[in-house]
């Protein structure tokens, strides 16, 4: 069972676990994950490539090369009606459209957890002057997957891809970032951003957006730290959205703005 499926399907015990969710509700999630095991194992059978791989090869066929906006139309679409993927998607894509348009010139942006690269070429479209994606993968299939997508879509020059586990990388980065997408093992966003905030990569007003916050996933703790935490003090807020391609079942992402020292006593803002 590839890392997508075993994602949705850890989610089946979240979503039973969950006594405020309308049956009708579980019952669509839990309808959803066995269509995408259907699919997988009409795939498989079908000695279909890999979904990351086939999710390329769309691309290649169905987008105009450099063009990035087409190859995340093209992305959406093969996650929409062939295979799920576990990209950002278009609904939360836009609130991070709406973040990244807002950036300086010569914007530096880190993501944790390229996958195939959606959301790099996503950011990248929208960096101005020499503005850069530093983008770090510990799954060496897809980070290949991403630098060819990234490629086909003309944002190569601006996304570095770094493939290794984000506990190794993050410590060798310099910083600092303009905004931080994290997007990639729920369980380690806590951890790392404590590793980012060793590092010294934030600075006042660096942006920090965390995917997948919502109800389907645990995100307690790491919410509990950027909305109370005194010592690196956040002003965080939760956006409600949906989850990327099932759009019956709700999710969010916390946007957090790293305040200077001092400004610790502001109010959060959260709601989630
Ligand atoms: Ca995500």
């Amino acid at each position: 069972m590839n890392q997508t499926i075993t994602a949705l399907a850890m989610s089946i015990s979240t979503t039973l676990a969950a006594d405020f969710r309308p049956i009708p509700q579980r019952l669509g999630l839990i309808g959803a994950i066995f269509r995408e095991l259907g699919r997988s194992a009409r795939a498989t059978l079908g000695r279909q490539p890999r979904r990351e791989r086939a999710a390329l090869d769309f691309v290649r066929a169905e987008a105009v090369e450099g063009d990035a906006e087409s190859v995340l139309c093209a992305l959406d679409r093969f996650a929409r009606e062939q295979r799920f993927m576990m990209n950002l998607g278009d609904d939360k894509g836009r609130v991070l459209d709406a973040l990244v348009a807002q950036l300086p010139l010569n914007a530096h942006v880190l993501e944790l957890g390229t996958y195939c690269g959606y959301s790099a070429v996503r950011m990248a479209r929208l960096l101005r002057g020499g503005g850069q994606v530093v983008s770090i993968e510990a799954n060496r299939r897809h980070a290949r997957i991403a630098q060819a997508i990234c490629q086909f879509a003309g944002v190569e020059d601006q996304v570095r891809i770094l493939v290794g586990e984000s506990g190794t990388i993050i410590p060798t980065l310099t910083g600092p970032f303009d905004l931080v997408l994290m997007d990639h093992n729920k369980d380690e966003y806590l951890v790392d951003l404590w590793r980012i905030e060793d590092k010294g990569l934030l600075e006042p007003g660096s942006k920090i957006v965390a995917d997948n916050v919502g109800p389907l996933f645990d995100a307690r703790e790491y919410l509990k730290y950027v909305r109370t935490n005194p010592y690196n003090p956040y002003r965080s807020h939760y956006v409600e959205s949906r989850l990327e391609y099932y759009e019956a079942h709700p999710d969010g992402m916390e946007i957090s703005v790293r305040l200077s020292a001092g400004q610790g006593d502001s109010p959060s803002l959260g709601t989630g």
